[in-house]
């Protein structure tokens, strides 16, 4: 039993649309407030909307979904101390967790059991510079078993963020060991000059489009 409260935007059942899990029946908990103002955001909503719930409460929720994975989003989930409790108690009854980051902040004190979706923003987010070094040393410098737990996500807007990804992942040579999720914003960049950049360049990516937005309507909430 975990006790504590979280400021929740919503908990909801949807097909996980960004990650290497992208595909599968997911739970989601989108923790409320972020505050660091990515030009592309879409959950701008996620923060002011939103409700203060009991972890138990909040667990019982997503769980009652049955989903094979249940995902710690936001907003900026990590803002919130209480969300450790919150992750550590869902791998503790066996759930599969994933978190997804905006990699502004360090994922150092996220129970190791997590799947850790970490963002790297590129320049036309408007908030490159706030990328957080120590997560890539950090996945870097992981033992094996660990470093199966990270996964790093890129989201794209023009040719020169593609260029700008590009040396990033050289310079640490992140393709060798973690998956790299490659995307376009959407509607800023086509997912077909994407793919052509990276197979020209045997770009060692794999590229995502947000799943949920060809699904659904682009703008919807709740999926
Ligand atoms: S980190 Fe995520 S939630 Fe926060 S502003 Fe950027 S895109 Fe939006």
């Amino acid at each position: 039993m975990s006790t504590g409260t979280l400021n929740i935007s919503e908990i909801f059942h949807s097909i996980q649309g960004e990650s290497s899990f992208a595909g599968w029946p997911c739970a989601f908990i989108r923790l409320a407030g972020c505050g660091h103002g990515c030009i592309s955001c879409d959950t701008s909503y996620a923060e002011s909307d939103a409700r203060i719930i009991d972890i138990e409460e909040i667990i019982r929720q997503a769980v009652a979904f049955r989903a094979p994975f249940i995902e710690v989003t936001g907003g900026e989930p990590l803002l919130q101390p209480a969300v450790y409790p919150l992750m550590e108690r869902l791998c503790d009854l066996g759930h599969t967790v994933l978190l997804e980051t905006g990699g502004f902040l360090s994922v150092a004190g996220v129970d190791p059991r997590v799947h850790k979706i970490i963002d790297i923003k590129a320049p036309s987010s408007g908030v490159c510079d706030k990328n957080n070094p120590a997560n890539i040393q950090l996945a870097l410098d992981a033992d094996p078993a660990c470093r199966q737990k990270f996964e790093f996500k890129m989201v794209l807007g023009s040719r020169s963020d593609y260029e700008w990804a590009k040396s990033l992942l050289f310079e640490h040579r992140l393709t060798d060991s973690f998956t790299i999720m490659m995307g376009v914003m959407f509607g800023k960049l086509e997912p077909q000059e994407l793919a052509g950049w990276i197979l020209n360049d045997r770009l060692s990516v794999r590229m995502q489009l947000q799943l949920h937005k060809y699904i659904w309507p682009p703008d919807m909430r709740g999926v």
